[in-house]
Order: structure tokens, then sequence, then C-alpha cells
């Protein structure tokens, strides 16, 4: 079994489902409305704990009832929340508004995850113990490069999912062994839309690099080895929230496991495959058994 440690978001997504998003200053009657847990640290997380690793949350709620319903989220899915903050006032939250076209607004308000903006004594540790340290953007800047900072010290692996895109410091790059970005985050790291191209231009900066490219799957590049195409298994999406997320923790556990790399990329397109097929971001993330039989 891999030990995978998260430092990252959480959050309560507050979904109104809508034939047409208001224009400003509108008011219109929604159909629907869900609380659903997400958060790409939290998704990442449940992912791999789903995927068969002991995994540890490192991550703040707030004291209310969204931070007991996220922690209860995460402790049924097996992660360890020892390591999980309860801080004065609100958890955070995504406020998001989703037409019957599938489009989506999307205002997000850090809340707790705001608070996360240096490591607290007993994290180093917790860290030291993982194979793998998984990594995303929803917290401030200064404890994810303190976070893969220790990490580093502590030759424990270290993936950086770069989410919400953005600009990164070298200083951040210097200590991470794979960088995962969608095709976008590609682009606005790089200024480079082709992802064959970005990739290669990312290898100056880390060792290793995935880009995902939704129902055409991923692309692998490495210093020394020519770029890898791997294909997404063909289905039917109806929600491909979350699966960015489960690509990456199902990905950080077949390579804990000491899967080669195109073997470890062709079992997490399975799991992100499983997950697009069903509703919600944490809801539709697959079980290892379920992954299993569908890479067999
Ligand atoms: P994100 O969710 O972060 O934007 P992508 O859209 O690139 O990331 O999706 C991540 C991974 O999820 C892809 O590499 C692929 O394996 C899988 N995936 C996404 N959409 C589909 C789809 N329609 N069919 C099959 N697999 C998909």
């Amino acid at each position: 079994m891999t030990t995978i440690a998260v430092l990252g978001s959480t959050n309560m997504d507050l979904v109104a489902y809508v034939e047409k998003a208001p224009q400003r200053g509108e008011t219109v009657t929604g159909r629907e409305f869900r609380t659903i847990p997400g958060g790409k640290g939290a998704n990442q997380a449940i992912s791999a704990a789903r995927a068969g690793a002991e995994v540890t949350m490192i991550g703040a709620v707030g004291n209310d009832a969204f931070g007991l319903r996220l922690r209860d989220t995460l402790e049924h899915s097996g992660v360890d929340t020892d390591d999980l903050r309860t801080v004065e006032g609100p958890s955070g939250t995504a406020h998001i508004v989703v037409d019957d076209e599938g489009g989506n607004a999307i205002v997000v308000i850090p809340g707790a995850n705001g608070t996360l903006d240096h490591l607290s004594p007993g994290d180093e540790g917790v860290i030291a113990a993982a194979d793998t340290l998984l990594l995303q953007l929803e917290i401030p800047l200064a404890a994810v490069v303190a976070g893969a900072e220790a990490a580093r010290r502590h030759g424990v692996r270290t993936v950086l999912t770069p989410s919400p895109a953005r600009t990164l410091p070298p200083e951040l790059l210097a200590v991470i062994d794979l960088l995962v970005p969608n095709q976008h985050e590609a682009a606005t790291l790089t200024g480079l839309t082709d992802p064959r191209a970005a990739a290669v231009a990312l290898l100056e900066q880390v060792p290793e690099v995935v880009v995902t490219l939704g129902a055409e799957g991923s692309l692998y590049a490495a210093r020394d080895a020519e770029p890898l195409t791997v294909p997404a298994p063909p289905v039917t999406a109806v929600d491909s929230t979350g699966a960015g997320d489960t690509f990456v923790g199902c990905l950080a556990v077949a390579v804990g496991e000491g899967r080669p790399m195109p073997e470890a990329l062709r079992w997490a397109a399975a799991a992100a495959a499983l997950s697009v097929q069903r509703a919600g971001a944490t809801a539709s993330m697959p079980y290892r058994s379920e992954i299993d039989a569908l890479y067999a």
C-alpha cells in the first residue's frame, strides 16, 4: 500500500441548476439546489483513498455545518483527517450556477482554506511519512511552496496540479517532480496552445509532465524519453467535474505502487473514464475494484 499526503483545499460546492443563468440585476427561479463536498485537495484525497492508498489530508475547514460535513465525507472515504484543522469562521465554498447547456459560472470564497498560508507543527512529519505529496493551487501559494520544500527535504515525490491556472514562481517548480496541468493550464504556464510543445517547454523546469486532454486522454513527457500519448477509454460523459482530480489521485497511487508510467497513465485514465459517466465530483469517484475491472 502506498502512502499519500494531500496539502490543499476543502470546499462545499453550492450548486444551483437553472435553465438560463441570471444577468446582472435579474432574478430567476432555478430547478434544483445541491450541496456537494469538493475542493481540489479533498477531491484528490478521496480519489487516492478509494483507489487503495493510505491518505492523510492536510487542510482546514471552518467551524460551521459545512466543515462537519466535509470532514465526515473525507473520513467516510477512508481519508485520515487528524491533520485537517477546524478554524474559526466559514468553510471554503464554491457558488456554482449550472445552466441547461451545461455552462457554468463559479464564485469561490476560500474561507478556511485562506488560513493555510504556512505549515503547522506536525505537517512536516505527515509529509515526511508519505511516499507522495499531492498539491494544487486553491490554498495560499506560500503553503504550497513550504509543503513542496518539506517533501523535497524528506525525499517525498511531489505532484502539482497547477489549478486554478496562474503563472508559477520558479522556486515552486524547482521542487516539483511531476506537474499535471490540463490543456488550458499548460497554455497559461507556457503561452503555448499545442500541448506537446507546452509539455516539452515545461521540462526545462520540472523533470516529468502529464498534460490531460479531456476525452482525448493524456500526454506524458519526461526529460529522458520521447513524449507518449495515452488515449482515454471511449465513454459517454455525463459530468466531467472532478475528472482531473480523479485522474491525478489514481495516477499517484499507481506510480506510488511502483507501476511504470505508461501503465499508471492507463489505469488513471480508466478511473477518470468511470468518474465522467456519473454525476458529482466526489460522488462519482471509483473504487479500486471498479478501476481494475475496466483496466483489465
Ligand atoms: P480537468 O478535469 O482538470 O479539466 P481533463 O478535462 O483534461 O482535466 O480530464 C482529465 C482526465 O479525465 C483526462 O485525461 C481523461 O483521462 C479523463 N476524461 C475527461 N473527460 C473525459 C471523457 N469525456 N471521456 C473519457 N475520459 C475523460
